[in-house]
């Protein structure tokens, strides 16, 4: 999925993904504002939509490898790359919300997901945990560091809860393109893999299982379930490596600023230390 050689950015560079970044957040919060128990996945599609393309931005998953949507949703049991279409959200649905945005030629990726209506306990703490196991990953990433210590972390920290870790599918290199190297796996040795340095912009995405890490594709050759049906929860900002401190181009306060005026939709607080 990720071809080439690991392409380092530019201050300038950075800004404009940072750019791309900040839509695909505003992108999920226009979206979490209209999601409730009865809109169809398809009708939240068509407003990510609109929204990218009024704000200069083109869906950077519409047309990658023949997918016709803007946005992956998944619901419940459904990992990852779920296709949009006439699925009605229920009360208690789990929704990860995928979103990428091209603009200035370059791509942002971040993903949340949603708790709609009345969630079970034990579900929404799967939702905070994988959650901040993203956070986890991310203090990871830093100048010196390599890919495995991103990795580890969010394993462990998951792990520790006795989730499961999707393995299939990992978080990548962004920038001109949606995936670059290098693969961001979501488990892994520390110290192992790439060395992380400055100017470099990865996509870090904890895909976590409430039971066993496996999962299979649906027949509809996109749509990633859990094996044993249970929920599956996905996070993911685009990040920037720096001289210092990680730099999360991507955000989530749009999200949650929509969060908190939508009554459908609980808060997915972080369950640090
Ligand atoms: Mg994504
Ligand atoms: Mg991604």
């Amino acid at each position: 999925m990720s071809a080439g050689a690991i392409v380092y950015k530019s201050k300038e560079e950075i800004e404009l993904l940072r750019i791309s970044s900040l839509l695909v957040g505003k992108t999920l919060a226009e979206v979490a504002s209209h999601l409730k128990p009865g809109v169809t996945t398809i009708e939240l599609d068509t407003i990510a939509e609109q929204f990218l393309r009024d704000h200069g931005a083109e869906p950077s998953f519409k047309g990658y490898h023949g997918f016709k949507h803007s946005l992956c949703i998944s619901v419940n049991e459904e990992v990852v790359h779920g296709i949009p279409g006439s699925r009605v959200i229920m009360d208690g649905d789990v929704v990860s919300i995928d979103c990428g945005a091209y603009k200035n030629g370059f791509h942002g990726d971040s993903a949340y997901t949603f708790p709609v209506g009345v969630v079970n306990e034990d579900v929404l703490n799967l939702l905070r945990v994988t959650k901040t196991s993203l956070l986890k990953g991310i203090e990871k990433a830093r100048n010196g560091n390599r890919v495995g210590d991103i990795s580890a972390a969010v394993q462990d920290y998951a792990e520790s809860f006795g989730y499961g870790v999707v393995r299939e599918l990992v978080g990548h290199g962004v920038g001109r393109k949606l995936h670059e190297r290098p693969e961001v796996p979501n488990y892994g040795k520390k110290g192992s893999g790439p060395v992380l340095k400055e100017g470099m912009t990865i996509a870090i995405e904890p895909m976590i299982n409430m039971g066993a890490r496996h999962i299979r594709q649906m027949k509809d050759g996109w749509t990633i379930i859990t094996l044993d049906k249970q929920p599956a929860a996905h996070f993911e900002h685009t990040i920037c490596i720096t001289e210092n401190q990680p730099d999360i181009l991507s955000s989530f306060q749009e999200i949650e600023n929509a969060i908190s005026k939508n009554k459908n939709i609980t808060e997915v607080v972080l369950t640090l230390n």
